[in-house]
């Protein structure tokens, strides 16, 4: 099994944010990492959740970007994707 991903990746993942190539790589890596599909299935379900609960209006594709770009690269940083993450859908909901 390949190594876990940073969370920025699985972020874009769930985003559909990633190219081809990357999507069919990581794809892969849920098939054989329960933990990281836990995370992805958990936020994808988030997402709709807060898509369902601010009309389907989510953050744009540039503000998406632009928030992936700032947060750090490390992997203990992980939890800020799952704090932060519904706080940036609903704002983008606002803008
Ligand atoms: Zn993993």
């Amino acid at each position: 099994m390949s190594p876990c991903p940073p969370f920025q990746d699985l972020n874009a993942l769930v985003d559909g944010a990633l190219p081809r190539e990357e999507e069919l790589a990581l794809r892969r890596h849920l098939d054989d990492c329960p933990a990281c599909r836990g995370w992805v299935n958990g936020m994808d379900a988030l997402k709709q959740a807060v898509g369902r609960a601010y009309g389907g209006n989510v953050a744009s594709p540039a503000l998406q970007r632009a928030v992936r770009a700032s947060l750090p690269k490390r992997r203990h940083w992980w939890w800020a994707g799952v704090v932060a993450g519904p706080f940036l859908l609903a704002s983008g909901a606002f803008l």
